[in-house]
């Protein structure tokens, strides 16, 4: 058994973007499903999946990642693993294309969890981490968006059709040991404060992972996820409340919105390789290939 889900974020994305959304997600899918088959670890696949998004500038990850007040690009990422409950995170990186591949390194190489900023980016060094012209990942697209909106201000009960981008990329899969791992990776979110640090590498609020249980990975609005630790509450609820993988995603993402007023939308797979997604904003960009290997791919509910 092998199956793997993959998100490149959750918000009012307009016609235009859809196609690019589309094939982008639905490549990473695939491509992390072809890994898994020929025996590659949950892990390598979460990497696989979450590099081909991070180099793609349709997603908010990577090359194309928001930019902050200052227009600069601060990247994050976690990768979980959920037979050892093992993570790696970074968070503020900068310079680095593959933030992903830095929070694998972090979780397999070092005796930490999480590094940021300076400390983050001497690691990818000693690493033998290629460091990039900063300018090299920023795209036209977050330009134009930082254009749009130059101080970031969170707007309550009006994010159903939020047009700013939230199109962070993540990832969630279980290989053909049972093993699983998920992972998220984002520029978090446009004309943040320099420093910002959103859900997305926060264990339990971006991502949770549990061979036991099953894996999630979010996105939406960083401020509310973390705030219900969204990720976490999805594998609890499953756990305690007996309902379907789908039904707790609705019931998490029902709980942000009615307590913290934050929409976003969650991936996830359960430990017996059952598929799940579910979003509160208006689309969420995802592709998947299920236990059967029937590949799907969406982006309206
Ligand atoms: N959750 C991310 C953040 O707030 C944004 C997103 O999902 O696109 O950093």
């Amino acid at each position: 058994m092998a199956a793997v889900i993959v998100h490149g974020g959750a918000y009012a994305i307009p016609d235009h973007l859809v196609s690019a959304k589309k094939s982008g997600v639905h490549t990473a899918a695939t491509s992390a499903h072809k890994a898994l088959i020929h025996g590659k670890t949950a892990i390598d696949a979460v990497e696989i999946a979450i590099r081909h998004l991070e180099d793609d500038p349709a997603f908010n990850a990577g090359h194309g990642g928001a930019l902050n007040v200052q227009g600069e690009v601060e990247l994050d990422a976690i990768i979980i693993d959920g037979k050892t409950l093992e993570f790696g995170s970074v968070a503020a990186v900068e310079n680095i294309s593959n933030p992903i591949s830095l929070a694998r390194m972090v979780m397999e190489k070092t005796d930490h969890v999480m590094l940021v900023g300076k400390g983050a980016n001497i690691f990818a060094k000693e690493m033998g981490v290629a460091q990039v012209d900063a300018k090299e990942l920023i795209s036209d697209f977050s330009k134009e968006e930082l254009a749009r909106q130059s101080v970031y201000k969170h707007v309550v009960n009006d994010s159903f059709d939020n047009q700013l981008e939230h199109d962070t990329v993540g990832a969630v899969a279980i290989d053909i040991h049972g093993n699983m791992a998920a992972g998220t990776s984002t520029g978090g979110i446009t004309a943040k404060r320099v420093g910002r640090v959103g859900d997305s590498p926060l264990v339990g609020s971006g991502a949770s992972c549990d061979n036991e249980i099953g894996g999630t990975s979010c996105t939406g609005h960083g401020e509310s996820i973390a705030k219900v630790t969204l990720a976490s509450r999805v594998l609890t609820t499953l756990q305690k409340e007996g309902c379907s993988p789908e039904e707790a995603c609705k019931r998490s993402l029902e709980y942000m919105k009615t307590k913290v007023s934050g929409f976003g939308g969650v991936i996830m797979v359960a430990a017996d390789g059952t598929i799940a997604k579910a979003f509160s904003t208006k689309r969420m960009a995802w592709a998947s290939v299920d236990k059967t290997g029937t590949v799907q791919c969406g982006i309206d509910p």
